[in-house]
């Protein structure tokens, strides 16, 4: 009986945070960031008009692949409260992640040569929408350059105030104070998820009283896409509860999570 009591004790003790405890804006339980990545026409059709009509902001990652045409519509969504961030000018990532041309393999790359272009990527995004702290994520998820990792390199820049990576498959944070605000987890889903397939996770990360980081790719089109369907009902849920969840771009949460 007392190593059952011992042992409860040892997992209470070890367990990261009671749930509920983190102070979010309002009272709220729990934390949610939604964010894009790659700069996808998907983004502007579907993804941005869905969290428009909802009142929702999210956090859209740009590599600088994308059409000078659509320059005025991410200038919108700037201006309207969604968050801008650095997705990296040309999307290096290791040879084996896809087929590209072979001088943005990440294996090529060395760590000064990839500061210096997630450096010219902020001056790009700096044209498009003015702010001056911004906020990262990794291609691919895999923060090497010629087989270093440059993450330490990017803080000490001062070029980016928080990361997000990709990474573990259970991305719900118990404790966002004790979060690596350079190794941020998210979540990404497969082209089947359904709506409540993203509200678990979603319940999940409300359960722990922590944050959760979406990680999607295409909506309704383009790739790795998720269904317009299921995004909405997602975002049909988060207004829904907007009492209990927080919902707000990658930045404003890390500011929360993890004062500069
Ligand atoms: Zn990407």
């Amino acid at each position: 009986m007392r190593a059952i009591a011992a042992a409860l004790v040892a997992l209470f003790l070890a367990s990261p945070v009671a749930a509920g405890t983190f102070d979010w804006p309002g009272g709220r339980k729990a934390a949610i960031v939604l964010t894009y990545d790659d700069a996808l026409v998907s983004h502007l059709d579907v993804a941005a008009p869905q969290l428009e009509a909802t009142g929702l902001r999210g956090t859209f990652f740009l590599n600088g692949t994308f059409a000078a045409k659509d320059i005025p519509r991410w200038r919108k969504l700037a201006q309207a409260g969604h968050e801008l961030g650095n997705h990296s000018m040309f999307h290096p990532c290791p040879r084996a992640a896809f087929p590209m041309d072979p001088q943005f393999n990440s294996e090529r790359y060395t760590v000064p040569g990839m500061l210096r272009e997630i450096g010219a990527m902020n001056t790009l995004l700096t044209a498009i929408d003015g702010q001056t702290t911004r906020t990262y994520s990794v291609p691919c998820s895999i923060s090497l350059a010629g087989g270093v990792d440059y993450t330490d390199a990017l803080k000490a820049s001062g070029a980016i105030a928080y990361v997000r990576t990709g990474v573990p498959s259970d991305a719900v944070v118990g404790d966002p104070a004790k979060l690596d605000p350079f190794r941020v987890p998210s979540r990404s889903f497969p082209e089947t998820a359904t709506a409540d397939d993203l509200i678990a996770y979603v319940k999940d990360v409300q359960r722990a009283g922590g944050l959760g980081v979406f990680m999607f790719h295409g909506v309704g089109g383009d790739y790795l896409t998720v269904s317009s369907e299921a995004h909405q009902g997602l975002l049909r849920y988060l207004k829904a509860h907007e009492a209990e969840i927080w919902v707000a771009p990658f930045g404003a949460v890390m500011q929360r999570a993890a004062p500069r």
